[in-house]
């Protein structure tokens, strides 16, 4: 099995080989084609199997074929539960994206810092990821708009409901366009992420590594 057999592109094939990822993983394996695809995906799955990339590459493809953002609306939001997460997917994200014919603007934004630094970078913004407070913050702000988001990633959904930020996501939600694709990797399935996965995911794709 290869990278490119799953639909990934020279230039993304490129950099998978650049960051010595020889074949891919089994999520990877199964979440890239049916991302790229547009479908809804349900992924079970732990730190440590591959889960970012399974996400993060075809967000890169699809970006290959669009036009850059040009304002404050972000077309792909990824929500994660800390701090720590965010700045490491925007760095295996920045890490594949280097060498790309498009380029790729993303960002990780967080609390526990200021908000202005991140307010003024925000434009222009292909790939936003963001732990939920931060997030409305800039929506509060008027630094960011929703309206226009075509891909949704929730990683960690099971921690961030942990960590008690039910009402916050709920609240991003309602922002955001009905027409969308939604992505949703958690470690369990417990009670409050069904809910959320009945509410949320359109005949996803369900991936259990
Ligand atoms: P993650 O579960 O996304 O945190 O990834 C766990 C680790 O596996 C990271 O250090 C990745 O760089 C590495 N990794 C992910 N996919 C592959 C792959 N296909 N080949 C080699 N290493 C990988």
């Amino acid at each position: 099995m290869s990278f490119s057999s799953l639909g990934l592109s020279a230039p993304l094939v490129r950099a998978v080989e650049t960051q010595h990822y020889t074949s891919p993983y089994p999520i990877q394996q199964q979440a890239i084609p049916a991302m790229l695809q547009g479908k809804d995906i349900l992924g079970l799955a732990q730190t440590g199997s591959g889960k970012t990339a399974s996400y993060v590459l075809p967000i890169l493809e699809v970006l290959q074929r669009k036009a850059p953002t040009q304002n404050r609306a972000v077309p792909i939001l990824v929500l994660v539960p800390t701090r720590e997460l965010a700045m490491q997917v925007a760095q295996v994200l920045q890490s594949f994206a280097a060498d790309l014919p498009r380029q790729v603007k993303s960002m990780a934004v967080f609390g526990g810092v200021s908000v202005n630094p991140q307010m003024m970078k925000l434009h222009g913004t292909d790939v936003l990821i963001a732990t939920p407070g931060r997030l409305l913050d800039l929506v509060d702000r008027k630094a960011l708009q929703l309206s226009e988001v075509e891909v949704l990633v929730l990683d960690e959904a099971d921690k961030m409901l942990h960590l008690g930020f039910k009402e916050e996501m709920e609240k991003i939600f309602a922002l955001l366009p009905a027409r969308r694709q939604n992505v949703l990797f958690s470690a369990t399935l417990h009670e409050e992420v069904a809910f959320l996965v009945a509410d949320m995911l359109h005949n996803p794709i369900k991936i259990k590594i």
